[in-house]
């Protein structure tokens, strides 16, 4: 794959670990190897996770375009918009983040702990509005790229997740070439990778990435959105915009994209009591915090796939880790008990 021939400005400490995780295992049987690739400790920034991959590749078009502000946008507890406001903050640009109202909530100080507290912190204009969940381009974000050019300034919009944007799904093909350079020092293969899926170009580019040795469909997306047909249209084009930039050399089939639709209940953003026993399971076995937005919904799927038998006897599993812990401060309530 021609990864090299895309600039990339280093925003992560480099290769994310690998580890094993043993209790974790012994819990769901004993049958399925459970490993996890931690990308949710991959940087210094702000605490790290998924998105600084995506913007590693993202930057440097910012840079070469001369802006001085980043926008971008997500929902009030967004990982993605943290992540865009710290990266801003360690170019020296300024950022504007629109925070969509994409969960309802209970907890009193929901709007002003974790992500979006972080956010502030880093400098960057957050402004949350009204409009619910949505995945696609929206008015609020190019409303506020415009607010920056009446401003004087020189704006350069990151859509959600960092997702529909030209290079956006580099970020993890480089993942893909990553977890082969460690299956050699290991000197074994993982059988699947399990991820969450939102706005689509974590998985994406894995799947770009896993398909140069023919194990796309080794790729187990679990569906966090609650709105998987639109999921599902926006990985299938970022798969076909990322293997042409790559030059993978042939189109990625649609039964090599892998998306489970069963765990996202009853909304995104909102835990199921499933969810919540995932999360307190990761975290009671191997101190391996998960949120209830994100990765609890992976960890969930994982767990059920696991005790289904879906992996064969044997198999080594990779738990793909975004990130997302700090939106468990939104979720007080939830978790007062534990
Ligand atoms: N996990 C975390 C912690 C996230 O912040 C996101 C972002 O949306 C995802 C998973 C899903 O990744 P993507 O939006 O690339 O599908």
């Amino acid at each position: 794959l021609r990864l090299e021939r895309f600039e990339r400005y280093p925003l992560t400490f480099g290769p994310s670990p690998i580890e094993h995780l043993p209790r974790l295992t012994e819990a769901l049987g004993g049958k399925v190897e459970i490993y996890a690739k931690r990308d949710d400790c991959n940087s210094g920034l702000a605490m790290g996770g998924n998105k600084l991959r995506k913007l590693e590749y993202i930057v440097p078009d910012a840079i070469a375009a001369g802006a001085d502000t980043l926008v971008s946008i997500g929902g009030v507890q967004s990982n993605h918009t943290r992540m865009v406001a710290a990266t801003a903050a360690k170019l020296g640009m300024k950022c504007v983040v629109v925070q969509e109202s994409w969960v309802p909530h209970e907890d009193a100080v929901y709007d002003r702990v974790g992500n979006i507290l972080l956010t502030r912190l880093m400098g960057a204009d957050s402004r949350i509005v009204s409009d619910g969940f949505d995945i696609g381009i929206r008015k609020s974000w190019e409303d506020a790229i415009q607010s920056v050019k009446d401003a004087g300034g020189k704006p350069y919009g990151i859509p959600a997740g960092g997702s529909v944007h030209k290079y956006g799904g580099l970020g993890y093909v480089g993942f893909a070439e990553e977890v082969r350079k460690q299956e050699a020092d290991l000197g074994f293969k993982f059988d699947y990778i399990v991820v969450c899926v939102v706005t689509g170009s974590t998985q994406g580019g894995m799947i770009v990435g896993f398909a140069a040795d023919d194990r796309a469909d080794r790729v187990i997306g679990i569906d966090a959105s609650g709105t998987p047909e639109q999921t599902r249209a926006q990985v299938r084009e970022i798969v076909d915009n990322t293997a042409e930039l790559v030059e993978l050399g042939r189109k990625v089939r649609d039964d090599e994209i892998v998306i489970l639709e069963d765990y996202a209940y009853p909304a995104y953003g909102v835990p199921s009591a499933e969810t919540n026993e995932a999360i307190r399971l990761a975290a009671r076995t191997e101190a391996m915090i998960t949120d209830p937005v994100y990765e609890g919904k992976s960890m969930q799927g994982m767990i059920d796939l696991v005790k289904k038998g879906y992996f064969p006897e044997g198999s080594k599993v990779l738990y793909a880790h975004l990130g997302g812990a700090p939106a468990l401060n939104g979720y007080s309530y939830t978790y007062r008990n534990g």
